[in-house]
């Protein structure tokens, strides 16, 4: 047994005990004093490369990386390759399917979702999967609502198995590429029949390769004009606001779009959207610092853009941070602005460098912070956030004992036990973000050597302590 004394608890205040029944760290007493309890980061928006390109990244060190940063529930992109679009597979020799069928699946589906078992492995966090808006996701044909629908939650659940229940298909994006307009109005369709969400990513141009503006100039670098953001974004809105379909914008970066967006709410449109770490803390200029290493798709913007996203985060239009966590290895990012392959990892250093700039720069609290990582992305993804207040049987009377409450993860309901999903943060620690010691296979971040303050410290799934790096 796990015992974390004096723990804060994010949202009430309340300082309590922790017991954990088991877990990755050696069973006693540990003192807490001054760390915040918080339900578990959750990220709509990962490329954990499995699928065909495990040399970037797998489902072993995606998710490893992912409990290293505070992060209990995932959403996993469709770009693996062959891309997840539910098609059944019948071809041995396309690129990526052998490791597929040999695996006797049928499709990626099938495989990300029997991947514990396949591969006779433990994953650490919780994963759901989004299906592509069009076949091999090449934008020429909207995917068959009929050869997925069995996935999506609630369909059928008494035929599925444990991991089919455990990873359904909750949404449905292109990402990498904005739905193409020859399938726009299929898209919508069958996302509103299937009463998922569609998750957009912003971009109509196939060239450039980096903001256009100054520093584009300055490198010699074909530009990405800000605009082709904005033109999905209205366009989107506007389809949205023609069929109901919530549609949740990804990785947005400009002002021009925020301020679509803003409009699009007040309207009571049902539009969210999300923006990474990167586009709060850094802008085009760092193109000239870190080079491709600071290269993504959409690009990092100017100053004014940064600023306008802390200042849509802090004002509520962005619902939620993402990180985009995009693997590449080294070798593939040193290919020059031109070639080398866009996104940059983020799921260990998302906590700090977001504090870093947010809860730090004196934009949102600590608590709103949380609700960006945590609360807002669980939801979106159709699960509830852990309350704590709950599991503690309520809030604590205002008069009465003075002891600690304790929530004992083992002691409660196994069902509820069994939906827990935790982060043990501090959020005064500094510390030296060092991407030789992440769990990623990648090392493709900018914010190697960064001083952030805000560390995630465990992270609790169901009633087990997966991560831990208390008192090392
Ligand atoms: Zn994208
Ligand atoms: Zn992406």
């Amino acid at each position: 047994m796990i015992t974390l004394r004096d723990i804060t608890v994010w949202d009430t205040g309340e300082t309590i005990d922790l017991t954990i029944p088991e877990g990755v760290m050696p069973d006693g007493e540990y003192d807490a004093a001054g760390m915040t309890l918080a339900p578990g980061f959750a990220d709509p928006h990962v490329h954990f490369r499995d699928p065909g390109q495990t040399y970037k990244e797998s489902m072993v060190s995606g998710c490893a990386a992912a409990a290293s940063g505070g992060y209990t529930d995932v959403l996993i992109m469709p770009n693996t390759v062959p891309a997840m679009d539910g098609e059944t597979l019948d071809d041995p020799d396309a690129p990526g399917a052998r490791e597929v069928l040999d695996a006797g699946c049928t499709d990626v589906i099938d495989y990300l979702q029997h991947y514990e078992a396949v591969h006779k492995v433990d994953l650490p966090v919780r994963y759901d999967l989004c299906v592509c808006a069009s076949k091999g996701r090449a934008g020429h044909e909207a995917t068959e609502l009929d050869h997925w629908r069995r996935h999506m939650p609630g369909q059928d659940d008494a035929a599925k198995d444990r991991y089919q229940l455990a990873h359904p298909v909750t949404a449905i994006s292109d990402d990498g590429s904005a739905v193409t307009p020859g399938i726009l109005d299929d898209v919508f369709a069958m996302t509103h029949e299937s009463g998922l969400y569609l998750i957009e990513h912003c971009e109509h141009h196939d060239t450039g390769a980096v903001n256009d503006g100054p520093v584009s100039r300055k490198l010699g670098v074909p530009g990405i004009p800000e605009d082709t953001e904005l033109r999905i974004v209205e366009r989107d809105i506007a389809k949205a606001r023609e069929t109901g379909v919530h549609v949740h914008f990804q990785h947005v970066s400009t002002a021009i779009s925020f301020d679509a967006i803003r409009r699009a709410k007040a309207e009571g449109l049902p539009i969210t959207c999300e923006t990474a770490p990167h586009y709060l803390a850094l802008c085009d200029e760092a193109l000239l610092k870190y080079g491709t290493l600071a290269k993504m798709n959409p690009p990092l913007r100017s100053e004014a853009d940064r600023r306008a996203t802390i200042e849509a985060i802090a004002d509520g239009t962005v619902d939620m941070l993402a990180t985009d966590h995009a693997p590449h290895t080294l070798e593939e990012k040193e290919r020059g602005f031109l070639e080398a392959p866009n996104g940059i990892i983020g799921l260990e250093c998302a906590y700090g460098v977001c504090h870093t700039v947010l809860v730090d720069g004196g934009f949102i609290p600590d608590k709103r912070l949380i609700e960006l990582m945590s609360v807002a992305p669980m939801r979106l993804m159709g699960h509830e956030p852990t309350d704590i207040s709950a599991l503690l049987g309520g809030r604590k009377p205002e008069t009465g004992t003075v002891a600690n409450r304790v929530l004992d993860l083992g002691a409660i309901d196994p069902t509820a036990a069994a939906g827990v999903g935790l982060a043990v943060l501090n959020t005064n620690e500094a510390w030296t973000v060092d991407p030789e010691r992440f769990h990623s296979k990648a090392r493709n971040t900018p914010f190697g050597g960064w001083s952030v303050t805000g560390r995630p410290l465990a992270t609790i799934i169901g009633p087990k302590l997966v991560f831990s790096r208390i008192g090392r």
